[in-house]
C-alpha cells in the first residue's frame, strides 16, 4: 500500500479513485483510450487580425487542447474528419495554427507556422 490513497469511502462518502490521472483520456483521432501521456495539440490563432472580419465572426475553431496518441496520424485523422487541410511543410506540433484557405467555402489549413515558404495544403 505505497501507492497512496486508492479510493474507497470515508464515513459513507464515496471518494473517487486517483485524482491525478484521467483514466478515460481518449484520443480525439481514433477514440481509443490513451495509455500513456497524451499528445496535446492546441489550435491557436496567433495572429487573428489576419482573418477577414466576416470570417472572424463565424469561423470558430475549438482551440483545444485536443489529446491524441503520439502518432501524428491520429491528429491527421481528426483533422480529416473535420475537413481540415494540413500543410505538407508542417509537422504535427503542440501548437497548430489555423490558416484560412481561399475559396468559396471557408476551409482551414493547419500548419505549425515554422517555415517561410508558402503553405502547401493537402487534405489531412
Ligand atoms: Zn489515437
Ligand atoms: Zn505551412
Amino acid at each position: 500500500m505505497t501507492n497512496g490513497f486508492r479510493g474507497g469511502s470515508i464515513m459513507g462518502i464515496r471518494i473517487p479513485t486517483r485524482f491525478d490521472e484521467n483514466v478515460a483520456t481518449r484520443c480525439a483521432g481514433c477514440g481509443e483510450i490513451i495509455g500513456g501521456i497524451p499528445f496535446r495539440v492546441s489550435v491557436m490563432d496567433i495572429a487573428p487580425t489576419e482573418l477577414p472580419p466576416s470570417w472572424a465572426r463565424t469561423a470558430k475553431l475549438n482551440p483545444g487542447p485536443h489529446q491524441f496518441h503520439a502518432d501524428p496520424e491520429h491528429f491527421r485523422a481528426w483533422a480529416r474528419r473535420r475537413g481540415y487541410y494540413f500543410c505538407r511543410l508542417s509537422d504535427v506540433r503542440e501548437i497548430m495554427r489555423p490558416v484560412p484557405m481561399p475559396g468559396e467555402n471557408l476551409r482551414w489549413g493547419l500548419c505549425d507556422g515554422m517555415h517561410r515558404e508558402a503553405h502547401e495544403f493537402v487534405p489531412a
